[in-house]
C-alpha cells in the first residue's frame, strides 16, 4: 500500500528541525512538499514580507531539489487543494507545523477533520514555538500570563531545550509528481536598498545565527540599544518565516562560548516573541483590538498629512526620520528606533497605533502577525505587560543618548552630515553659520519639526487623562 505523505510547509521554510518533515520522514515511502499562497485565509503578507517569502521558497525549492525531492506550488484555497492533491497522489497522510492565527487554526481544523473523514490521517506539529501558546499558564490564575516576566520565569522552569533534528540527507520521492505552478518571481522592491545584506532561506538563518553567536553576542545586553552596532541576530525575518526553529537558536545559544550575561538576555528576546504568539492565540484580534479596553475610547487626532511625513521620515526630528528611512531602504528597522518612531507617532502626532502597526507590516521584512500588534500594542500603552502611556520618549535626547556619534543617523539622513553631538538631533537650534556650512536649509533640505516636543508631550497626556 502507498505511503505517500504530503508535506505542507507554512510559516516553516526549512528542512532542519521541522517536526512535520521529521515525523513524515519516519513513516513514508514518499514525500510530496507542497505550499500554498492561499490568499483567502490569514493576514496577507505586505509587500516586504512577500518579497521574503517567495525568495525563502526558491531556497526551499533548492534545498529539497538537492535532496532528490521539490516544492509543489500551488494557489488557492488550501481546503480544496490539499483534499484534492491527496486523492491524487494517493496519499495516507498530510502533515504540517501549527500556526496561531484564529481564522488558521480555525481552517486547519476543518481540513483536519475533512482529510480523516476521507480516511486520511492528517497531523500537526509545534514548529514554531518553543512552548504551546496553551502550555504555559499562570498557577494563581489557571490561564495565560498577562506580564512578562513571570511568565518567561515560567518559561525557563519549564525547561527551553528539547531533543532537535537534523535536516534529512535525502528525501524520498514518488514515481511522478503532481503538477506545480511555477514560484512566484522575486524581484526586490525598486525602493530597497539591496545593500540591507538579507539573505532569505535557512542558509541566511544559520549564517546570520552563527556570526551574531561568534562575533556580535558580546555586550548584548548593553549593545542592543545602539542602531549603529552591529549588536543584535537580525534573525527576525528568519524566524517569521521558520527559516530557523526557536529550539536551535535556544540550543546554539547554551552550546555557545559566550557570556551568561548576554545568553540570557537574547533568549529572554526569545521569550517576549513567545509572550507575542500566546497574546495572540488568546486574543484573535491583537491587531485591530486595543487590550486594554478603555483605550478604544481615546481621542486620536489622525492627521493624515502628519502621517504621511511620519512614512516618508520627514518629521524634522532626525532620529525618529532615521529609522522611518531605514525602514523603507532595507525592510528593516533596529528595535530602539521602532520603539523611539513608534511613540512618536501615537504620542506626539496622535495617530492611532493600528495605522503605525499596518505601516510596519507593509514595509517590515520581519512584519510578523503576533510580534508587530503586540510591540505596537505595548508602545501605545494599550497592551498586556506595556510601556504605561505617559512613558513618552523624548526624541530630542534619545537620539544623543543611543546614537551618539549620529553615525546611524547619518546614514540615513545624510543632509544634516555637517552637524553633531546634541544638534544634529534639533537642528533648528544650530547656529545658521553652520546651517550655512553645511549647506542645510531648514524647511527646504530637511523640515522643520511637524509639531513642538513640549508642547505634544502636554497634549499627549492631556488627551490619556481625558480617557
Ligand atoms: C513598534 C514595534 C514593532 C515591531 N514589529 C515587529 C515585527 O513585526 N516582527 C518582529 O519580529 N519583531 C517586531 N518588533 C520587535 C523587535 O523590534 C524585533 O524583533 C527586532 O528588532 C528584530 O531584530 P533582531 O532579530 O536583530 O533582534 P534580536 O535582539 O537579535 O532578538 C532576537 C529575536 O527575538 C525576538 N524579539 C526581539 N525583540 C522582540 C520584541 N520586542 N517582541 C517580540 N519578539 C522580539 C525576535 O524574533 C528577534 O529576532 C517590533 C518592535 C516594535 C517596538
Amino acid at each position: 500500500m502507498s505511503q505517500h505523505i504530503i508535506v505542507w510547509f507554512r510559516q516553516d521554510l526549512r528542512l532542519d528541525d521541522n517536526p512535520a518533515l521529521e515525523s513524515a520522514v519516519n513513516s513514508a515511502s514518499a514525500i510530496i512538499p507542497i505550499y500554498i499562497d492561499d490568499e483567502t485565509c490569514g493576514r496577507q503578507p505586505g509587500t516586504m514580507g512577500r518579497w521574503w517569502r517567495d525568495a525563502s521558497l526558491r531556497k526551499l525549492n533548492a534545498a529539497l531539489k538537492a535532496r532528490g525531492s521539490r516544492l509543489i506550488y500551488r494557489t488557492g484555497k488550501a481546503a480544496q487543494i490539499l483534499p484534492a492533491l491527496a486523492q491524487e497522489v494517493g496519499a495516507k497522510a498530510v502533515v504540517w507545523n501549527r500556526q496561531y492565527e484564529a481564522d488558521i487554526v480555525a481552517r486547519d481544523t476543518d481540513i483536519k477533520k475533512s482529510l480523516k473523514d476521507s480516511g486520511i490521517d492528517a497531523e500537526s506539529s509545534n514548529g514554531a514555538l518553543l512552548f504551546e501558546p496553551w502550555e504555559v499558564t499562570s498557577k494563581s490564575t489557571g490561564g495565560p500570563f498577562k506580564v512578562f516576566t513571570p511568565f518567561w520565569r515560567a518559561c525557563r522552569a519549564l525547561g527551553l531545550k528539547r531533543a532537535l533534528w537534523d535536516a534529512p540527507a535525502k528525501l524520498p520521492a514518488p514515481d511522478s509528481w503532481p503538477d506545480s505552478a511555477p514560484l512566484p518571481a522575486t524581484d526586490a522592491p525598486s525602493h530597497m536598498d539591496r545593500l540591507g545584506g538579507w539573505q532569505p532561506g535557512e542558509d541566511g538563518a544559520r549564517a546570520a545565527l552563527s556570526l551574531f553567536l561568534t562575533q556580535n553576542i558580546r555586550g548584548y545586553a548593553e549593545r542592543r540599544n545602539l542602531p549603529a552596532e552591529p549588536a543584535t541576530s537580525r534573525l527576525s525575518p528568519h524566524l517569521r518565516w521558520g527559516e530557523i526553529s526557536p529550539a536551535r537558536i535556544v540550543s546554539e545559544t547554551k552550546n555557545a562560548d559566550i557570556a551568561a550575561d548576554d545568553g540570557d538576555k537574547f533568549l529572554a528576546e526569545l521569550g517576549w516573541r513567545e509572550f507575542s504568539y500566546q497574546l495572540l492565540y488568546h486574543n484573535p484580534a491583537l491587531s485591530e483590538t486595543c487590550l486594554q479596553e478603555k483605550f478604544e475610547a481615546f481621542p486620536w487626532r489622525n492627521d493624515p498629512h502628519e502621517l504621511e511625513a511620519w512614512k516618508r521620515g520627514e518629521t524634522g526630528y532626525p532620529i525618529v526620520d532615521a529609522g522611518m528611512r531605514e525602514l523603507r531602504r532595507t525592510g528593516y528597522m533596529h528595535n530602539r528606533v521602532r520603539m523611539i518612531a513608534a511613540s512618536f507617532l501615537i504620542k506626539h502626532l496622535l495617530v492611532d497605533w493600528r495605522e503605525g502597526e499596518k505601516w510596519f507590516w507593509e514595509c517590515l521584512v520581519d512584519a510578523d502577525p503576533a510580534n508587530n500588534s503586540a510591540s505596537w500594542q505595548w508602545v501605545a500603552g494599550c497592551g498586556a505587560d506595556a510601556a504605561p502611556y505617559f512613558r513618552i520618549f523624548n526624541p530630542i535626547l534619545q537620539g544623543p543618548k543611543f546614537d551618539a556619534d549620529g553615525v546611524y543617523t547619518k546614514t540615513y539622513v545624510p543632509e544634516l552630515n555637517a552637524l553633531s553631538g546634541k544638534t544634529l538631533y534639533a537642528p533648528w537650534t544650530a547656529k545658521s553659520d553652520m546651517l550655512d556650512g553645511g549647506q542645510i536649509a531648514l524647511g527646504e533640505t530637511y523640515p522643520y519639526p511637524i509639531v513642538n516636543h513640549e508642547a505634544a508631550r502636554a497634549r499627549a497626556l492631556e488627551s490619556f487623562k481625558s480617557l
